[in-house]
């Protein structure tokens, strides 16, 4: 089996699930008390949230490589970043190690091209909404991407920060998310991408008839695959 490399902390509600989740995985595949190789390092978030507020990507993107090497140094074979948003800076942390980033976008492009579906909603931070660098990646493997109008896209991000990365989980929220998705649905999105790795923490497939794709089991699923050699 090989090492699983998590770059987590971002935040660390949902990195928590990345580790259950790769866990779970390995157990089912592998049975009895196997469990998954994993070498992470988990950053403040707070440090990273100020330059992403900031605008300070360079900074971070520092920041974020010198951790991949840590996590490299630890013996991974393989680098997740345990956040979508953070993948604005993915170029710059490959270019930083020499293990193969498993990039989380790539994942669940392919994961939903491989359903037949190809209209996708895209929830998430601002900055996956907003920025070029998560829809151009899905579009580049063939998708199209719709994502929800201004007063959506403020409710999404501002849930995400204030409530879901500090493990607040509240009814009015759910809500508001079903009321964007069904947003998208009327503009004609098949499925909708929960682009950031806590909202499955608040809207799951039972609480919806709209497919979803939930990055953080996609990604997790993408990183046992590679651990332990496919399928
Ligand atoms: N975990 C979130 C994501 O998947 C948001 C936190 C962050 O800004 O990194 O985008």
């Amino acid at each position: 089996m090989k090492t699983i490399g998590l770059l987590g902390g971002m935040s660390w509600e949902s990195t928590a699930l990345y580790y259950r989740l790769i866990n779970e995985e390995v157990r089912a595949r592998l049975g009895g008390l196997h469990s998954a190789k994993i070498a992470m390092l988990s950053v403040d978030f707070h440090e990273i949230e100020v330059m992403q507020a900031n605008d300070d990507w360079a900074a971070a993107a520092d920041v974020l490589a010198h951790s991949a090497k840590q996590i490299e140094a630890a013996g991974a074979d393989c680098l997740l970043i345990c956040t979508n948003t953070m993948h604005l800076v993915a170029p710059a942390i490959a270019e930083a190690i020499d293990i193969p980033l498993l990039h989380l976008a790539d994942a669940t492009a392919q994961q939903i091209r491989s359903d037949g579906v190809s209209c996708v909603g895209l929830l998430g931070t601002r900055f996956t909404m907003e920025k070029d660098f998560y829809r151009e990646r899905l579009e580049a493997q063939g998708l199209t991407v719709f994502t929800p109008d201004d007063e959506g896209r403020r409710t999404v991000n501002d849930v995400i920060y204030n409530e879901l990365c500090l493990g607040d989980i509240r009814d009015t929220s759910r809500d508001a998310f079903l009321d964007v998705i069904e947003g998208l649905r009327e503009r004609g999105a098949e499925a909708v991408i929960e682009g950031c790795t806590e909202i499955g923490l608040l809207v799951k497939p039972a609480d919806t008839s709209m497919t979803l794709y939930d990055t953080t089991h996609i990604h997790a699923k993408a990183a046992v695959d590679f651990a332990l050699g496919g399928g």
